[in-house]
């Protein structure tokens, strides 16, 4: 490994060679929060971008203990042994590396991991969502670009990322568990509404009549939410990851949407829109990292909390304040 300085073209020359290693390195410039690295890595995805997009984009969320990554090596052996390469990324703001379990860690995936054609990717450590997930949404740019042309992003069903997860995939797949005591398992309906289909896991051993029974359940919510523009109707199917039973079905369930979609042009029009969301997302997520970092306001910030906490000044006001001292010096 050289670890001497790349520059942009050496990146892009190594992406674009399947490089896995540079690929890393240039994934860990677009996570880094240094100006120097982010100056290099807005022009490596640049260069990356035309060379981008050409694959089926997956996001998976459940509770922690539904079965995500068994699920993920599962279906990803299945995907590369039909001669797929696939990234597996991960969002999860509220994770830290160095505790905690962190979702697409490697040592939950040991024969993806092992794999050539797999590249598995932790999420970036803890920041905010839009922080996380952009830096997300731009590695799977740099991924692409490398060849890998299935990308799984998965994230844990119990925050507000599933939002930012489904907003950068064509396929949204919810991981539940049958009889985990409340049919709903503290997963909010506008998670299920987002959802293209629901995977019941699990449903092995005695499991298995009570998963049946659960798709049922689900099957039957599904049809009280309208009907989604992509022309698709979200299905419900049990599978056992651990078995690698109904895998290959789910999988040819998303291949069924991926032709349906691109047939009535959703897939793209879709794709479209996301772009879009994102850069608003990202003007957003900038404008407020760039306020509060800036250090006139990072200076005063306390002072005023305190000032609005004790009643001293209007909450409005402390704003309006802190927000015409930002601007008045927006370059110092
Ligand atoms: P995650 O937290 O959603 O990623 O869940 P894991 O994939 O780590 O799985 C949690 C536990 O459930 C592990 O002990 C798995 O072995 C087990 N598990 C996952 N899938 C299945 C399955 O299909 N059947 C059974 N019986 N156990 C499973």
């Amino acid at each position: 490994i050289r670890r001497s300085q790349l520059s942009v073209d050496d990146y892009v020359t190594g992406i674009l060679a399947g490089d896995i290693t540079i690929l890393s390195r240039a994934v860990t410039l677009v996570e880094s929060s240094r100006t120097e690295h982010q100056v290099i890595a807005r022009q490596v995805i640049e260069k990356c971008l035309p060379h981008a997009g050409r694959s089926i984009r997956l996001g998976i969320t459940g509770v922690p203990g539904a079965g995500k990554s068994t699920f993920i090596e599962s279906l990803g052996m299945h995907i590369i042994r039909q001669g797929g390469k696939l990234a597996v990324l991960a969002i999860d703001p509220s994770s830290e590396r160095s505790k905690g379990s962190i979702l697409g860690d490697k040592t939950r995936m040991e024969l993806l991991s092992a794999e050539k054609n797999a590249y598995i990717r932790p999420s970036p450590s803890a920041g905010s969502l839009g922080g996380v997930a952009r830096k997300t949404r731009e590695t799977i740019v740099l991924c692409e670009a490398a060849g890998f042309d299935h990308i799984i992003i998965e994230t844990v069903g119990v925050g507000q990322s599933e939002t930012a997860v489904h907003s950068m995939v064509d396929f949204f797949l919810l991981i539940m568990l049958a009889g985990a005591g409340d049919e709903l398992q503290g997963i909010k309906r506008g998670i299920m509404e987002m959802a293209d289909a629901i995977a019941i896991n699990k449903a092995d051993g005695s499991n298995v009549v009570k998963a049946q029974q659960a798709q049922a359940q689900y099957t039957s919510a599904l049809h009280l939410f309208p009907p989604s523009r992509s022309g698709w109707t979200p299905l419900v199917k049990t599978c056992s990851a651990l078995n690698h039973q109904g895998i290959d079905e789910m999988w040819n369930m998303v291949l069924d949407y991926v032709s349906l979609t691109k047939g009535n042009h959703f897939f793209k029009s879709n794709r479209n829109s996301q772009s879009s969301y994102w850069m608003y997302e990202t003007i957003d997520e900038q404008l407020k990292h760039h306020f509060f970092h800036h250090p006139k306001i990072k200076e005063l910030l306390h002072t005023y909390q305190h000032r609005v906490k004790h009643n001293e000044t209007s909450s409005f006001e402390a704003a309006r304040e802190l927000l015409d001292l930002y601007f008045q010096n927006i370059d110092k």
